[in-house]
């Protein structure tokens, strides 16, 4: 037998509704979430996903004219560097050799963020980096337990 509800004029044919009284509390993380997120794409559109930014073309490590090799081209136009009397050759942090002309290299990575050659995504890390870099800083407590736990 059902419990009676008391209620006054409402109609009591339907029934429903009157399992949901019980724990409110998770509405208040799903909502939480949702700001979050919200929050989140508010702070990186869309179209800025894919590639880098200018500051990180810029950033890149330079190789200088008298360390390149007569042999060693840019992988994306097939002129080797020394050709150019003045070449702006940069190296990307994934391997030494993956030299490039900045002038091939920033399009591409401003447009797909990753190293042509084994496809690192460096858009990718930089977007962590950022997203860190936003966080509040927290001391971390439970990495110390978890030394306290190896000695115990
Ligand atoms: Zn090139
Ligand atoms: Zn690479």
């Amino acid at each position: 037998m059902r419990r009676e509800s008391d209620h006054p004029g409402a109609g009591a044919a339907t029934g429903a509704g009157e399992a949901q009284g019980a724990g409110g509390e998770g509405e208040g993380d799903v909502l939480t979430q949702m700001i979050q997120a919200l929050l989140r794409d508010a702070d990186m559109p869309p179209r800025e996903v894919e590639g880098v930014s200018e500051e990180f073309c810029d950033a890149l490590d330079r190789v200088p004219r008298n360390s390149l090799k007569p042999s060693q081209i840019c992988p994306i136009c097939n002129n080797p560097f020394v050709e150019d009397p003045y070449p702006l050759v940069v190296q990307l942090p994934c391997h030494p050799t993956h030299m490039f002309d900045l002038e091939c290299l920033r399009p591409w990575l401003r447009l797909r963020g990753t190293c042509p050659l084994d496809r690192v995504d460096f858009a990718k890390r930089e977007r962590e980096k950022a997203e860190e870099r936003r966080k509040p800083v927290v001391p971390d407590d439970d990495e110390e337990e978890e030394w306290d736990g190896m000695y115990g």
